[in-house]
């Protein structure tokens, strides 16, 4: 065998939601040989697997009765270049955030607006990573990933993904069918920056910045130290929920009732509320029970103070779906995967 099995292996290490759950089976794969052994391995078994990377999306409430395929792929090579643009292949379990550092300081454009989003590459494109006014769909140019049930490995090119709002084929029909191997990014060389978000451009005129792409990447790095919780310090996945997308209606007759409320137009048919801003509204914002809550700056962001179990952040988030479905209407669909 040509990989290290390891048996009831903690994940507190392995999630940044910082949860003490059992894996009865674990095993890091460096190449796709080792994979591939893994994946003779589960088959003989017929266990419950996970593909896991940074562990920075997920949330466990149970012990997991199976085996977790921890991907630890490296590696990256330019693989075309014009004028324009450049493409970058990536191994699937490179860091993001220091990929990001690296086509930055490449001047390659593109993902700057997407710095210090924790986790891998190869988790990017589930749930289509998005922050700041750009999505990893904006970039994308191809991916590879080995089916599980088959053995093969297929190219997915941007028209196969079906990318939306935190979303692709990978959290739909093809969920836990596929591990993606590597991500093809086509950079530009001739950026379009995009510092439309109030809080970059705050950033720019507080700190009398021209935009650039190194500009960018340096501000949405100080706005996020400044707003979120650093999950070495406090367990959390980042946003709980999704924003909502909501009926021209439901928008018009909430409004009516609150004037302030911030919104987006996404259509000519639909609006984006904020999640954060209807969890303040229900009172949620800064709520500690024991050892979780509610972040104080940031309501969208559960949080872990120490040892709380999953299930009770589950049941806090179920909490808090009740209460935004009760008050304003709107179901709020979990960005986070549970297990
Ligand atoms: P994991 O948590 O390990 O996995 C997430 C899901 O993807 C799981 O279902 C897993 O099975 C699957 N998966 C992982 N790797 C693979 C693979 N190679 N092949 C197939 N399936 C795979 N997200 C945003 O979109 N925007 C943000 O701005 C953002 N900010 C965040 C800030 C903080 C502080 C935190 C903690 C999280 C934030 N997130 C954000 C969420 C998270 O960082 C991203 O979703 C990230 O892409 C998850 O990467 P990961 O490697 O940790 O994935
Ligand atoms: P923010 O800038 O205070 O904005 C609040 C919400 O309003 C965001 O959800 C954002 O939607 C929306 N918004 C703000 N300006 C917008 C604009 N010009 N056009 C369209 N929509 C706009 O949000 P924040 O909490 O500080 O987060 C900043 C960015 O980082 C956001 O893009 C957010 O999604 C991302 N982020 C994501 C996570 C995660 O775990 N997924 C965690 C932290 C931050 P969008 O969410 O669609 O951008």
């Amino acid at each position: 065998m040509n990989f290290n099995l390891r048996l009831q292996v903690n994940l507190l290490p392995h999630n940044t939601f910082k949860i003490s759950v059992i894996s009865d089976y674990f095993i890091e794969f460096f190449s796709i040989e080792m994979l591939q052994e893994a994946l003779i391995f589960l088959k003989s078994r017929k266990i419950p697997y996970l593909v896991l990377g940074g562990g920075s999306n997920v949330l466990f409430t149970q012990n997991f009765r199976g085996l977790i395929l921890k991907n630890g792929l490296k590696g990256k090579e330019i693989i075309q270049e014009d004028n324009d643009f450049v493409w970058i292949k990536v191994y699937s379990g490179e860091n993001w955030h220091e990929l990001v550092e690296f086509c930055v300081n490449s001047n390659w454009g593109g993902i700057e607006n997407l710095a210090l989003i924790p986790g891998t590459v190869g988790a990017a494109p589930i749930q289509n990573i998005g922050a700041y006014g750009a999505e990893l769909k904006d970039v994308f140019f191809s991916l590879e990933a080995l089916h599980i049930p088959s053995g093969e490995i297929r190219t997915f090119f941007l028209q196969d993904c079906a990318f939306g709002y935190r979303d692709s084929i990978f959290k739909r029909e093809y969920k836990n069918l596929y591990i993606i191997l590597t991500v093809t990014l086509k950079l530009q060389k001739k950026p379009v920056l995009n510092y439309s978000y109030a809080d970059v451009q705050r950033y720019f005129e507080k700190n009398d910045l021209q935009p650039s792409i190194y500009n960018i990447f340096q501000a949405v790095i100080s706005i996020r130290k400044e707003k979120l919780p650093d999950p070495n310090e406090v367990g959390n996945a980042g946003s709980f929920f999704k924003n909502p997308y909501v009926s021209r209606d439901l928008f018009h007759h909430i409004q009516a009732k609150y004037p302030q409320m911030p919104s987006y137009p996404v259509d000519n048919q639909t609006y984006k509320i904020p999640a954060a801003w209807l969890i303040e509204q229900c009172g949620w914002k800064g709520f500690r029970s024991g050892n979780y809550g509610v972040h104080p700056k940031q309501p969208l962001v559960l949080v872990n103070y120490g040892n709380a179990p999953g299930k009770q952040i589950y049941e806090l988030a179920q909490k808090i779906q009740q209460s935004v479905k009760q008050k304003f209407d709107i179901e709020l669909e979990p960005e986070v995967n549970i297990f």
